[in-house]
């Protein structure tokens, strides 16, 4: 079988394993969380430190913290699915650059040698706080990669928010002007990801045309919950040859045709797609024998395999036994 994963975040596929290490790391009973720090990761510290001071065993603590953090069904609203993504709780407990050194490895374990890529999206905006800066977490994500022993496999791409701070001018010139040289040194994409009804694409137009002057190669997360946006970029931006999800792509033939004529990859994430609620399974499955049959090129991804069954591997596992012809690239 043919393994790759071009859509994985950091932030939704580090292990409940890692997570333990921080939390025991930075374990402080008194501690005062700043705002950022959600509800449902503020109870989790507690309870965890609460635990702690009562000599409870590592794998009981991992086996709370899966419990907080992985869901085996999918979720009954979206909100109960992104509770549960450890982003706040990373920029709250990643406090030196040996610890995101050490979450950012830890992630790439996961993918054993059966994967032929690997590409892991981070959003450095959602990681700076007060110990790291953007730039620095830029550089150290480079510098993993330039001593990883399987870098031929690995890559990095560098993601920004739909919101107004990531993507204002200012700082899409930034990552234009001083990252675009990490572009040979691991962080060979650019992206942008997070709610498609955040910002309108009509007014990202032009963030991405500074964007498009950037060394890497750009990609978007779009068509995940509505097709709206994909006709637009498509027409305007076909230097973009990457859509992360695409999945609503399927159920219109003109926007098919449109990815077909600009070559665009489809990264699909079929158990985010069931597990979010954006589609159901029927429908997930229908979309991919569509792009199958159409010749669209599309890869299966995992997306935020902590949340999602806790495993890189549960979206193979699944079309395997569902539909072993739609691995058959
Ligand atoms: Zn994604």
């Amino acid at each position: 079988m043919h393994y790759e994963d071009l859509h994985a975040h950091i932030e939704g596929t580090v292990s409940a394993k890692t997570l333990l290490y921080l939390f025991k790391k930075y374990s402080n009973p008194k501690a005062i969380f700043p705002d950022y720090v959600t509800e449902h990761y503020q109870e989790t510290i507690r309870v965890f430190d609460c635990m702690l001071s009562n000599n409870a065993s590592d794998s009981e603590l991992e086996a709370y913290l899966t419990n907080r953090l992985v869901l085996n069904e999918p979720a009954k609203t979206l909100l109960e699915f992104l509770r549960r993504m450890p982003s706040r709780f990373l920029k709250y407990f990643i406090r030196s650059k040996e610890d995101l050194v050490y979450v950012v490895e830890g992630t790439l374990k996961q993918f054993g040698p059966e994967y032929e890529r690997v590409e892991i999206i981070f959003v450095p905006k959602s990681i700076e706080n007060e110990w790291l800066t953007d730039n620095e977490i830029v550089e150290i994500f480079s510098t993993i990669w330039q001593n990883h022993s399987r870098k031929d496999k690995f890559s990095f791409s560098l993601s920004l928010r739909r919101t107004k701070e990531d993507i204002s001018i200012e700082y899409v010139s930034k990552v234009v002007e001083e990252y675009s040289k990490y572009a040979d040194k691991g962080i060979t994409k650019l992206d942008i990801c997070d709610n498609e009804d955040a910002v309108s694409f009509m007014d990202l137009a032009s963030q991405l045309d500074i964007l498009s002057t950037a060394k890497q190669q750009l990609t978007l997360h779009l068509g995940e919950t509505t097709p709206r946006d994909m006709d637009f970029i498509l027409d305007n931006y076909p230097n973009v040859k990457q859509f992360n999800h695409g999945i609503q792509a399927a159920f219109d033939q003109e926007i098919i045709d449109k990815i077909k004529r600009n070559d665009v990859l489809l990264t699909l994430c079929p158990l985010s797609n069931i597990f979010t609620g954006v589609l159901s399974e029927i429908k997930v499955l229908e979309a991919i024998r569509i792009f199958k049959e159409n010749g669209v090129r599309y890869v299966i991804c995992s997306d935020d395999a902590t949340i999602i069954n806790g495993d890189v591997y549960a979206p193979y596992k699944y079309l395997q036994e569902k539909d072993p012809q739609l691995l058959q690239f």
